[in-house]
């Protein structure tokens, strides 16, 4: 290829250098301007296409006379840094562009559509066959400006897109409790999500306003709209203590409430007592109330640090007091151990003692001060969790009921 290509270059300076304009006819003055046209494209190519690899391979370099590209290609082509520069950035830009390189080849590109183009075609890589089009029938200004309208689109695309990252980056769910007890949700982030949210109410919504009709009600579409969230978040919760869940796994959610049993009992708080969901604030007991009964909305009673009132009869642990259990010892419940690992949910009070599934009746020992220890010598733990100790069963029916904890043990 070198041998064809000094050959071509050698053929042309002879050319040129014999070259008599004035011999030429009008005619063939035309032809020879075409020719000379067809000629340079293809140099010009050719050159683009051999600028593009050399950039790639840094061999301009040599003796290191040259601080870029741009300035050796500018040295050995006479013309200025700038508009060498500009060549060996079209160059650059074409080897990611196969179409135009195609094009190029085959004389359809003139250096200036080139770099008009690949220049668009950066910005936007799916303009270039329409641009590849546009270059065949309209002139150098119609396609500059055609790219132009491409390149401003795919920067306010990329504008839209760092907006939409902005708003991503600061999304935020936020729960609090308004001065008059009002909950407050603000939900902020991008719309397509907040309008995913929304478009999941919809079916809920349609129920709701369907129940309200036959019912007579009229409520606001906000009113509707929030019940149908609670009904949502009531599907998901049912949907997460399926039986079929997998066994272990965590409820997707979960309200812990820690009161005080006198002020549970009572129905209302007095000062000093607490009744607040976890990580929220205070709610009027009333309302703590209702949803410890919920069935949906799992909600544990808690005095002090035990938690109290959630009994289940029976051997199983549901998910959402497996969980509590989990989090209140997060290490072995006895004095000074502080062990994390294979923990295992004991019944304080066994099951067949009428010991009930309830946070007081348990805790999480480990393996040693669980089977070694309490189970083989039929032991029971008292005291605060993380702080309890062994005792026997005729020492600890001998301890006060606040000594123990948890509640007088049945007759078996
Ligand atoms: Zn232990």
């Amino acid at each position: 290829m070198f041998n064809e290509l000094h050959c071509l270059v050698e053929r042309a300076r002879c050319l040129v250098g014999a070259f008599d304009p004035d011999a030429l006819s009008g005619v063939e003055a035309r032809v020879a301007v075409e020719d000379f046209v067809a000629l340079e494209k293809y140099a010009a190519a050719g050159r683009l296409l051999a600028v593009g690899r050399l950039d790639e391979t840094g061999a301009w370099f040599g003796d290191g006379t040259f601080r870029d590209l741009a300035g050796w290609l500018a040295s050995i082509s006479g013309t200025t840094v700038g508009a060498a520069r500009g060549a060996s950035d079209t160059a650059r830009r074409l080897r990611a562009l196969p179409a135009s390189t195609d094009a190029l080849r085959a004389g359809g590109l003139s250096p200036a559509q080139a770099d008009a183009i690949s220049a668009a075609a950066k910005a936007d890589p799916s303009a270039e066959r329409e641009l590849l089009e546009t270059a065949k029938t309209a002139g150098v200004r119609g396609l500059k400006t055609e790219c132009d309208r491409v390149s401003a689109a795919a920067a306010s695309r990329d504008a839209e897109m760092d907006q939409y990252e902005r708003i991503r980056a600061a999304r935020s769910l936020r729960h609090r409790r308004l001065a008059d007890g009002t909950g407050s949700i603000e939900i902020r982030g991008p719309l397509d999500r907040t309008a995913q949210m929304m478009a999941a109410l919809e079916p809920y919504e349609r129920d709701l306003f369907t129940e309200n009709r036959t019912n007579g009600r009229r409520e606001h579409p906000d009113a509707v709209a929030f019940d149908a969230l609670v009904r949502l978040c009531e599907q998901a919760v049912r949907d997460s203590t399926a039986p079929e869940r997998k066994a272990g796994s965590r409820p997707l959610a979960m309200v812990i409430i820690h009161m005080s049993k006198t002020a549970y009992e009572r129905g209302w708080t007095e000062p000093g007592e607490t009744c607040e969901i976890e990580g929220v604030g205070p709610v009027p007991v009333a309302v703590a109330r209702r949803m410890a009964s919920d069935a949906i909305l799992k909600s544990l009673v808690v005095d002090g640090v035990d938690v109290t009132r959630i009994s289940h009869y029976g051997r199983t642990i549901p998910a959402h007091l497996r969980t509590a259990v989990e989090a209140r010892d997060p290490v072995c419940t006895i004095l000074e151990c502080e062990t994390s690992r294979h923990l295992q949910i004991d019944h304080n009070i066994p099951v067949a003692a009428g010991g009930l599934t309830e946070l007081t009746n348990l805790g999480r020992p480990c393996h040693h001060h669980h089977h070694d220890q309490k189970t083989r010598h039929d032991l029971r733990r008292h005291g605060p969790p993380g702080q309890q100790q062994l005792v026997t069963k005729t020492e600890y029916a001998r301890l006060t009921t606040e000594e123990r904890g948890p509640p007088i043990e049945h007759a078996a």
